[in-house]
């Protein structure tokens, strides 16, 4: 199975057909139940920063590689007292209006699927009861050894109480990624005491898919065949970079079902779209579940 890993856009090659709102209706109206995929760019307004610019380019600091975090002790110790900082940012954030519009027009009757890259939970925080998170859930943290699942907030917990010598106020606030990784004085990494497993003393990871690790065969077989059931494919805020997520555009595409997609800047799928709205999530689903509302 391909791990996920980063693509890299060739602007020059791609074409893409720009839609409005009142286009994204129509496509609705042809193809009511919709495969939906979301990234990064939905959750942005709920301060949490995407990883890429608008050509895909890397934001930011280079994300944790599975096999480093798995081999390497000083990775997850940089891991954790990195995350300690950057999760309260994930785990306190709000859904905004893209998250709530969408809630909308899944109760219209047109989301058969909800598939996420993001793993901040803010689809199930607005409201929606089925979605599969891609990429693992950050609010829940692994027992690699024995596969005992604990909440992140309990680790936090953990985290405060024994690293006493960490003043989180002389961190940088403002400098954190979408897997609340956030930059972190080497000296407190050096320092910095980890969480191991209550039940086995074994080793903790979160419960995400870290890059270079891959999605469950199983969750992708499953999506595979929901997704063949829907009616079109609807991209919203990501560029999908991962394969993981960019399979379905592929799949979709050799099966000659219509895709549409509202994303600020490039995608990888753009030679595939039948729709593409170039515009931020949140104010094109609200006037989209308002075009519904009032039909
Ligand atoms: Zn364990």
């Amino acid at each position: 199975m391909q791990p996920l890993s980063i693509h890299r856009l060739n602007r020059s090659v791609i074409n893409e057909p720009l839609g409005t709102v009142g286009d994204l209706l129509k496509f609705l109206q042809r193809h009511p139940r919709l495969f939906v995929i979301t990234g990064a760019g939905i959750s942005r307004a709920s301060g949490i920063p995407t990883y890429r610019d608008e050509i895909g380019s890397w934001q930011g600091s280079t994300p944790i590689q599975h096999k480093d975090f798995i081999r390497d002790s000083d990775v997850r110790r940089r891991y954790w007292a990195r995350s300690f900082h950057g999760w309260p940012n994930v785990g306190n954030a709000s859904p905004n209006q893209a998250h709530r519009a969408l809630v909308k027009i899944e109760q219209a009757g047109h989301v058969s699927t909800l598939v996420t890259q993001n793993i901040d939970r803010l689809h199930q925080k607005a409201g929606h009861r089925k979605v599969v998170d891609l990429h693992g859930r950050l609010d829940q943290v692994l027992c690699m050894d024995c596969g005992a699942i604990s909440e992140r907030e309990e680790i936090q917990q953990w985290l405060w109480q024994h690293n006493p010598q960490v003043d989180v106020r002389d961190w940088q606030h403002d400098l954190f990624a979408p897997d609340g990784d956030a930059e972190v004085d080497m000296d407190l990494v050096d320092q910095f005491r980890i969480p191991s497993c209550r039940r086995c003393d074994g080793m903790l990871k979160p419960n995400v898919v870290f890059y270079g690790s891959s999605v469950s065969k199983e969750v992708v077989s499953y999506l595979m065949e929901k997704m063949t059931r829907a009616d079109a494919v609807l991209v919203v805020g990501t560029s999908l970079m991962v394969y993981s997520s960019f399979r379905f555009c592929k799949l979709a595409s050799e099966l000659a079902m219509p895709i549409a997609c509202i994303n600020r800047g490039l995608t990888r799928a753009d030679a595939m779209l039948r729709l593409k709205v170039d515009a931020d999530c949140g104010p094109t689903l609200s006037a989209l579940a308002s075009l519904l509302g009032s039909d």
